[in-house]
């Protein structure tokens, strides 16, 4: 992620020290700029609980033309990232494979794959069909009843946990700081040349023009024990009966997620009972060996999402931008959010990405992320 090529231009105050504050903060630091990051604190941090997947081609929801094409962008800038953060084993896994219980959700899988080939003609070598056979040659643990589904070459997913601390340290060693503050007024960075507004659901509150609206999820990490089958080798997502499950491994376990839905109240942290029983009794069913695991943590989180699905990077003042809004897909689209951030920090015009879907709609058709 080092680029020299812009000029540095003195202090920069990120507000944010989650996914998409931290990796901007870290390339602007390589850019040349004086780094502040002040973080209210990890409790309601959506990039905390997240699974971390690297979905572009499985993100293809019918609709979300643009999603994809920021998706696939981002996917194409995250070797760097990780290469930038050389020596931390943040990857998880390399490929994913999608998976149908039954013809239905087979036919849901098609319609998902047909749209993503319509829109990305290589996508033919990156999103490949695959037999019962081939599924459990693949993942030898997942339930023997499977119908169909898809490989997605090169969608991996990363440990998100070990990325948030990979970033923090990189960003230390390049000279920036990290000061755990909750900023309530904007005034209180007086001393700042440029503020980065990256606070997530927080950002509203100190730039009330930018309307976000909450979107929970339940999810679950599950520990292996000694008596355990391993995790799987792919992020497994599944269609198991009109519901999405994932199983996304993880060194010691895997992360089970997550139901998506707009909560009656968004200060609610604590995971609904009926999405705890949901995802558990969808991964065992998808991966029986998952009965002997512990459960670990029953966690939720709020996903910031903006109105029309997409995320809000642009200048708001002289001093001042936002990046945020990225709703189901902060940790894939980091990378690319901050390349748009150093544009704009540079000079190039203000800009919002677009689109046409609204995130309700994502949320209405039961996308789970
Ligand atoms: C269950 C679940 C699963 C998910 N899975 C994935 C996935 O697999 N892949 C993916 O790409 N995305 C996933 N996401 C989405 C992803 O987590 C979010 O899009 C991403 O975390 C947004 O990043 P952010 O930095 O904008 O916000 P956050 O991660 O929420 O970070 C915001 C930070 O700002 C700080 N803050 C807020 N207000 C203030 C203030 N006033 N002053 C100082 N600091 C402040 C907070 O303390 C927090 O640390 C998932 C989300 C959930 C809930």
């Amino acid at each position: 992620m080092a680029d020299n090529s812009g000029s540095a231009t003195g202090l920069l105050a990120v507000i944010g020290g989650g996914v998409i504050g931290l990796t901007c903060a870290l390339a602007a630091a390589d850019a040349g700029w004086r780094v502040r990051v002040f973080d209210a604190g990890a409790e309601h941090r959506a990039a905390w609980v997240a699974a971390g997947m690297l979905g572009s081609l499985g993100e293809g929801h019918p609709g979300e033309d643009e999603l994809l094409a920021l998706s696939t962008e981002s996917v194409r800038r995250w070797p760097q990232l990780l290469s930038r953060l050389g020596g931390h084993s943040v990857l998880a896994a390399a490929d994913s494979l999608f998976v149908a219980a039954s013809s239905a959700d087979a036919e849901h899988l098609d319609t998902l794959a047909d749209f993503v080939w319509a829109r990305r003609p290589r996508a033919q070598d990156d999103l490949r069909r695959v037999g019962p056979t081939e599924i459990r040659r693949l993942e030898s643990a997942v339930s023997s009843r499977l119908h169909s589904g898809y490989l997605a070459i090169g969608e991996g997913a990363v440990d998100n946990r070990r990325l948030l601390a990979a970033l923090r340290e990189a960003l230390l060693a390049a000279g920036g700081e990290v000061i755990e503050r909750r900023i309530s007024d904007l005034a209180e960075l007086a001393d700042a040349d440029d503020i980065l507004v990256a606070a997530g659901l927080g950002t509203s509150a100190l730039v009330p023009e930018v309307s976000l609206h909450a979107a929970k999820g339940e999810i679950l990490r599950l520990r292996r024990t000694t008596w355990s089958v391993p995790p799987p080798t792919h992020v497994v997502r599944a269609r198991m009966h009109g519901r999405a499950v994932y199983l996304v491994p993880r060194q010691d376990g895997v992360v089970v997620g997550a139901t998506q839905y707009e909560p009656f109240d968004e200060t609610a942290f604590a995971p609904d009972v009926g999405g705890v029983t949901d995802l558990l009794s969808d991964a065992v069913d998808l991966m029986p060996g998952l009965r002997t695991y512990e459960l670990a943590e029953a966690g939720a989180g709020m996903r910031p999402c903006s109105v029309d699905g997409l995320p809000i990077i642009r200048r708001i003042d002289e001093r001042v931008l936002v990046a945020t809004g990225h709703g189901r897909n902060g940790i894939l689209l980091a990378p690319y959010t901050a390349h748009v951030v150093l544009d704009v920090l540079r000079g190039a015009a203000g800009r919002r990405t677009v689109g046409a879907t609204n995130a309700s709609d994502a949320i209405n058709q039961g996308v789970s992320r």
